[in-house]
């Protein structure tokens, strides 16, 4: 097989070919830049940091992601690109180590070809605020990918590979997942280390997935799970074992709470959830409607408890310790307020300012306090759902993918994109968005589905039937559904 022709493959398919010898190491690795990534990196923009002498440095021919191309976000750890969170407060900063998911990446066969662009420190949710300016959505380039992880989704959804890595602190896989029709995993929290993803929230931060097939999200899952010593918040004991991913959903029943979706929801979005049901309910799923609390108190918990972290997490960057410096300060705390004051973006500034406050003498009790209370109401509200049914079906996003410049200048509107996914991150629960077709207009649809903690075999299977159309009998063969490929417009 050909290096042009590589790049379509599924991943696992990928390394099958690199382990049998009937692929080279570097025509895998390279396939996704010498095809698609020339049609459409120029004006997508989903790579901040490649080097062509990186990605030839490793050459495995084992492990169950052989030869495997994977573009990881720009705020995880690694040594061989920068690592900058898109912000000229870490220009040119290069970690002196890989980031735990990566090493394990590597150890699976993977290869880094380069850092995905973000929303500066992941605080965003359309990848418009990065210092490296905007990543587009490949199926319509005036609109946004979705974010913080826009680069990555975007990379996968165009084929320059068939994996990437994001972060999820309130929907930063999911979301731009859901925007760019690809399928965007947030595990269990605890269940990937987070030694090496740069902080924001970190009792809501974890690391995701992207791929186009189900296959490749067990695959990965399977080769990055499980306890590390470097991160004493993973979870102790064997990660849930997701090889059964082509199980089917016979007998598996899935919440749906339509209180959810009754407005504010584009009626295509309700259309492509109705859809997805219909394709579970056929392989023999059984829904159970019932209402569910209200999504705001979610979003007004998560912006205390995201901020009040991020606020503390980001006072490690100083003008000292690593990156930008501001060049003539007469003393430590000039040089400190310049240094922040030009070295961070007006959102990131925004969060901080919120996220002190919230925790100041006066008020901590007032906000941090109640946000963390409503915090522990959230989560009992989803276990007590998780008694009800195995799985729950909503929205990854209110609407379909906007255009760019459309919500930059509301803060408030932004944060509403997350309204369905936030949830899970307060709860600590898996969730997964999943494609289920285009719109009249050709922008992704998508649907949501959140899970039990551990409930990561239970949502793959469920996406497997999703990705086959509800065409069970697809699962058992070795037959991959072809992605809807986006073409240019
Ligand atoms: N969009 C949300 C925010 O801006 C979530 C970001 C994320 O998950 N990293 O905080």
């Amino acid at each position: 097989m050909s290096a042009p022709e590589a790049w379509r493959l599924s991943a696992t398919a990928l390394a099958a070919r690199v382990r049998g010898g009937e692929l080279a190491v570097d025509d895998a690795v390279e396939a996704g830049w010498r095809g698609p990534a020339g049609t459409w990196e120029a004006e997508v923009r989903a790579v901040v940091h490649a080097d062509p002498a990186a990605r030839a440095a490793a050459r495995p021919r084992e492990g169950p992601l052989a030869g495997v191309p994977v573009l990881v976000k720009d705020n995880i750890c690694t040594t061989d690109y920068p690592t900058t969170c898109a912000s000229r407060i870490l220009a040119g900063y290069r970690p002196p180590y890989d980031a735990t998911v990566v090493s394990r990446l590597r150890a699976a066969g993977a290869v880094v070809v380069g850092k995905g662009n973000m929303d500066e420190f992941a605080m965003g949710s359309s990848t418009e605020y990065s210092c490296y300016g905007p990543t587009r959505n490949p199926y319509d380039l005036d609109r946004v990918p979705g974010g913080s992880s826009g680069g990555p989704a975007a990379a996968v959804a165009y084929g320059l590979c068939p994996l990437a890595l994001g972060s999820d602190t309130g929907g930063s896989v999911r979301q731009p997942a859901a925007f760019c029709g690809v399928l965007g995993l947030k595990p269990t929290y605890g269940r990937f280390s987070r030694y090496g993803l740069v902080a924001f929230g970190s009792s809501l931060d974890q690391v995701g997935i992207f791929a186009r097939h189900t296959g490749d999200l067990a695959a990965a899952y399977a080769a990055l799970a499980g306890p590390d010593p470097l991160d004493a918040t993973t979870r102790p004991g064997e990660a849930p074992d997701v090889s059964g991913w082509r199980a089917g959903v016979t007998g598996l029943s899935f919440g749906w709470p339509a209180n959810l979706w009754r407005e504010g929801v584009d009626p295509e979005v309700v259309g492509g959830l109705e859809e997805a049901a219909a394709r579970l309910e056929r392989s023999g799923a059984t829904r159970v409607t019932f209402d569910f609390l209200p999504g705001e108190y979610s979003v007004a918990a998560y912006y205390l408890v995201a901020t009040a972290e991020a606020s503390s997490n980001l006072a490690r960057f100083d003008g000292v310790r690593y990156g930008f410096r501001h060049a003539d300060s007469a003393d430590l705390r000039a040089l400190y307020t310049r240094t922040r004051s030009e070295g961070f973006g007006p959102e990131v500034q925004r969060r901080i300012l919120l996220g002190t406050y919230a925790l100041s003498a006066g008020y901590y009790d007032a906000y941090y306090l109640t946000a963390q209370r409503a915090r522990t109401r959230i989560r009992e509200e989803y276990r007590a759902a998780f008694a009800r049914c195995d799985f729950l079906m909503m929205p990854a996003a209110p609407s379909l993918p906007f255009r760019l410049g459309e919500k930059i200048e509301d803060p408030l509107a932004m944060y509403l994109s997350d309204i369905f996914t936030i949830g899970a991150n307060l709860a600590g629960i898996p969730g997964l968005s999943v494609p289920v077709g285009l719109s009249r207009a050709g922008l992704p649809l998508a649907v949501q589905m959140l899970g039990p903690e551990d409930g990561e075999p239970v949502l793959l299977r469920a996406a497997a039937v999703l990705e086959a159309g509800g065409e069970v009998a697809r699962l058992e063969g070795e037959d991959t559904p072809e992605f809807a490929w986006p073409t240019k417009r």
